[in-house]
């Protein structure tokens, strides 16, 4: 078999990826160990919030992160009315707008500052009173002060988004090909030639795409040790249908994420360097006591699901996007760490972009962690 492009990994970011370049008439094969969708991506809580990631990153870096997440969020409202109309599913795209809480002064006094930072990006952030906070979401602990509101964020259901693009790349001919492992990279002198698999077969590849999440590590091709690694997240989701929560509202511990039909995700553990899917007691009541100390009524709920993800995370919270300083056709896009779904529209356009000769941003190059 050949394919011009082969993408390895068919998470939110394989298969953005293999949506956008079918979309330009690539011819595009991607392959999937499990099953599509199913890896972090089906972890995540699907929130899109690039004003407050913002924190996560060092000062130099939060301006080109910010520029670069609002494209995508851009993306995503674009995406969303073309995926319904090409699959009929629709993928629970709500731009309700986020909250950020603020438990005292000093939390207070930071949504201030970050409040500054977006308005100089051209943002309109809006700090709230309680009083003004109890207008907009009723039902918040007492113990909140204020809040810092950003309209314009949201939230998408990140399963629905994945199956939602398995068909449309399915419709615009992608070759999906599951439950398959790539092993290995066949390489002639500075390029590949193609991809084999577990099961012995052989893709012969234009240009091979590393998506595959935690495991890009194990395609890394350039000096120095790959820069990926695995932050476990647990979540917990509510039937919370009745609790009347609007929007995605985050503190410095907890966050909360009401879905369409009724569930409340209830996120999440940062434990770095754990590689197993299994969830534990202990935090995930930590996670629920998160909740009801935002939310007083959640102690009503019902726990409906908990699980585990394995962010890919980089030195920088960053994403690797670029070609291969070593390997000419290969481009790596993987290590999105908690800003895979928000960040998986802008990636798409990235990679085609490189894809089709553009240099690497210094913002994601893969050499950026060099020395
Ligand atoms: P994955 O979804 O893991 O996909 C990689 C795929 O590659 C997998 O399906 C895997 O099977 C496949 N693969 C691996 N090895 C191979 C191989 N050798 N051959 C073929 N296929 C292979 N992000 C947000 O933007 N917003 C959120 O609110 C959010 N919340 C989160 C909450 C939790 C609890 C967690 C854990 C994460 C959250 N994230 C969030 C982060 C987000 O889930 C990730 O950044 C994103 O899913 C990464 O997508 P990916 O496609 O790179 O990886």
């Amino acid at each position: 078999m050949h394919a011009d492009i082969v993408i390895i990994g068919g998470g939110l970011i394989g298969l953005a990826i293999a949506h956008r370049l079918a979309g330009d008439g690539a011819d595009v094969c991607l392959i999937e160990a499990g099953q599509p969708g199913a890896g972090t991506t089906s972890a995540a809580a699907g929130m899109l919030c690039p004003g407050f990631e913002l924190a996560h990153f060092a000062a130099e870096k939060q301006e080109s992160f910010h520029r670069f997440a609002m494209a995508s969020l851009a993306g995503w409202r674009e995406m969303a009315p073309a995926l319904a109309e090409a699959t009929g599913i629709h993928i629970d795209l709500r731009m309700s707008g986020a909250l950020g809480l603020a438990a005292n002064e000093k939390e207070l006094a930071g949504f201030s500052t970050l409040a500054g930072r977006l308005s100089d990006f051209g943002r309109r952030p809006v700090m709230l009173s309680r009083d003004e906070l109890d207008q907009l979401q009723p039902g918040l602990h007492e113990r909140f002060r204020g809040a810092l509101y950003l309209a314009d964020e949201g939230q998408v259901d990140p399963r629905l988004a994945a199956t939602s693009m398995v068909a449309a790349c399915e419709a615009m001919g992608v070759r999906i090909i599951g439950q398959t492992n790539v092993t290995g990279l066949d390489k002639e002198g500075d390029r590949v030639t193609a991809v084999t698999t577990g099961d012995g077969e052989r893709v012969a590849a234009g240009q091979v795409i590393a998506a595959a999440g935690l495991a890009s590590r194990n395609f890394w091709l350039e000096p120095g040790p790959a820069p990926f690694f695995s932050i476990k997240g647990q979540a917990l989701s509510l039937a919370a249908g009745a609790a009347g929560l609007a929007c995605v509202i985050r503190t410095s511990g907890t966050y909360l994420c009401p879905k369409a039909d009724g569930r409340l995700v209830v996120g999440a553990t940062e434990e770095r360097d754990i590689e197993t899917l299994t969830t534990d007691e202990d935090r995930l009541d930590s996670l629920y006591e998160g909740a009801a100390a935002i939310a007083p009524g959640l102690k009503e709920c019902a726990v409906t699901g908990a699980w585990a993800g394995l962010r890919p995370t980089t030195p920088d919270r960053l994403p690797v996007i670029g070609r291969s300083l070593r390997v000419r056709n290969l481009i790596y896009a993987g290590g999105h760490h908690r800003n895979g779904i928000l960040l998986a529209p802008a990636t798409a356009r990235l990679v085609a972009a490189i894809a089709g000769g553009a240099g690497n941003p210094a913002l994601t190059a893969p050499d950026r962690f060099a020395g």
